[in-house]
């Protein structure tokens, strides 16, 4: 043990001694002090300082030298270990946030009930989270809420106060043993207590203690085994994927507004179609998108079916090629298969499909928002691209040159590819609207100026175009007037 200044958890709760067993392995280090972690030695593991944000190294050599235990800790550790870019990194010590905050200028303590120093430096924002006690509530923002560990007597003055820690607690609380690990700045070893660098090693998602018992503290916990089993090409540990079904329906009850960044982070991190297959696999996906369960159950090998996947393995690409990804897109891909089901199952009358469509996104957007709260400066773009799907088969006239200057237009175009990839939209037709963007401005007027019948890049009566709305219908195209319709 490093430097003397542990401080050993000694009384251990009688659920953390259950848990013993489990984790038994962890205790091979040293089995006369269960308490003790396996501190894997600088030489045995291959985290190097220089892939370490040297950021968070200022605030981890500052820590030491004021004299507390500072430690590189959760997702930051794993990645290394892994050989992975963390995305950000986390920082436990044994300092009160008070405290840390006298060490940084460029610190703010923030949390419900101000629990996590924020120290920055430029864009950069290092977290920096006193070690919690045994049984610490987390906040969705990963704070701590104090309302269950603080007793207030009748004046509001605090009476006791055991919301802080020591490394041996705060271990416990932590979600994946592979995301328990702690590297130590002092001698740049890793502590770990619950056997997750074997986990890591070996590819394996494990919750730390009795996997029913810590998903009931928090449901959200089932959709991080499948984001890091996704992202990290894990395989869920059988003891830990075994409740998931049956405790499933308890995402219902997480507020919508935390699912809402949940599911941005299970999409929006390169592993988008992986993580998609898990919550089909885990019967996830019905308490997160139940429009879309269902609409997927009635025709699952059907266009729109095809479109999800291919939306989700086209935003993969693009987070791995480094390109912008947005929730507005993302949802529309996820929320398609429905608003088409309820536009199906409409009362639509001829002439009138852009308005039943509108209307069909309406009702699956605010069915959503009770599961998933999309924020309006998503949705309303969200709408406006599904809306331009039906305008895209109104190829001539000046108004298909407005569209072309819409600024939702590069959206509304890239998930027309989308549907026709799918096989949903006419290839022909998401071709044309390729090509026009192509062409100088005068012979954009030109080609949307012709009669039907002429066009150069257009087809013939031969080969009917599937509808804008992807009903399926096939319709017999009329050359005059110039205006198509989508029935
Ligand atoms: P990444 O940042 O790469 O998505 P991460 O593991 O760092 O992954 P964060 O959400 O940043 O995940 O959380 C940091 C750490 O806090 C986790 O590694 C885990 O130890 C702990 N943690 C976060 N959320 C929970 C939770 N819901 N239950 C228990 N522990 C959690
Ligand atoms: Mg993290």
């Amino acid at each position: 043990m490093v430097g003397g200044r542990v401080e050993y958890y000694t009384a251990r709760p009688s659920w953390l001694k259950r848990h013993r067993s489990l984790n038994d392995n962890i205790f091979s280090a040293n089995d006369s002090d269960p308490s003790s972690p396996l501190i894997v030695s600088r030489d045995r593991h291959p985290i190097s300082r220089a892939n370490i944000s040297p950021s968070a190294l200022k605030v981890l050599y500052r820590l030491k030298e004021a004299g507390y235990q500072a430690f590189l800790v959760g997702g930051a550790v794993r990645d290394l270990l892994l050989g992975l870019n963390p995305k950000d990194f986390d920082i436990a010590t044994n300092a009160h946030p008070d405290q840390v905050k006298q060490l940084f200028r460029n610190c703010r303590l923030i949390g419900r009930r101000f629990h996590l120093a924020h120290v920055r430096y430029g864009y950069e924002i290092i977290e920096v989270a006193t070690f919690r006690a045994a049984h610490t509530t987390i906040d969705e923002d990963n704070s701590v809420d104090e309302g269950g560990h603080r007793v207030l007597d009748d004046h509001g003055r605090i009476l006791r106060d055991n919301l802080y820690g020591s490394i041996e607690e705060d271990v416990w609380r932590r979600d994946f043993t592979a995301n328990a690990l702690y590297y130590n700045i002092e001698d740049f070893s890793v502590w770990d207590y619950v056997g997750g660098f074997a986990d890591a090693q070996n590819r394996i998602m494990r919750l730390i203690g009795d996997p029913e018992t810590r998903y009931r503290e928090d449901p959200v916990r089932m959709l991080r085994a499948v984001r890091f089993a996704a992202k990290l090409d894990f395989t869920i540990h059988p003891d830990t994927e075994a409740p998931i079904h049956k405790l499933a329906r308890m995402l219902d009850a997480v507020p919508p507004a935390r699912l809402f960044d949940e599911v941005n982070k299970l999409f929006l991190s390169g592993t988008a179609l992986g993580a998609f297959d898990l919550l089909v696999k885990y019967g996830l996906l019905e308490h997160l998108f139940p429009d879309l369960a269902a609409a997927l159950l009635e025709a699952p090998d059907g266009p729109a079916a095809r479109l999800v996947r291919l939306g989700l393995a086209g935003t993969d690409e693009r987070v791995r090629a480094d390109k912008s990804v947005t929730p507005t897109f993302l949802f529309a891909v996820l929320m398609w298969p429905a608003i088409q089901r309820a536009y199906k199952n409409s009362a639509r009358v001829e002439g009138d499909e852009i308005s039943a469509l509108a209307d069909a996104c309406e009702q699956v957007t605010y069915r959503q928002a009770a599961r998933v709260a999309v924020p309006k400066r998503f949705t309303l773009p969200l709408r406006e691209l599904i809306a331009m799907q039906p305008r895209f088969d109104k190829r001539e006239g000046r108004r298909a040159l407005r569209l072309l200057e819409h600024p939702r237009f590069r959206a509304a175009y890239d998930f027309l590819l989308l549907r026709a990839a799918a096989g949903e939209a006419d290839a022909e037709l998401a071709q044309w609207w390729t090509d026009i963007q192509e062409l100088p401005p005068e012979e954009k007027i030109t080609l949307v100026e012709q009669p039907r019948g002429e066009h150069k890049t257009g087809d013939d009566e031969a080969a009917p175009a599937r509808t804008g709305t992807g009903t399926g219908r096939r319709r017999r195209r009329r050359r005059r007037p110039a205006v198509k319709t989508t029935s």
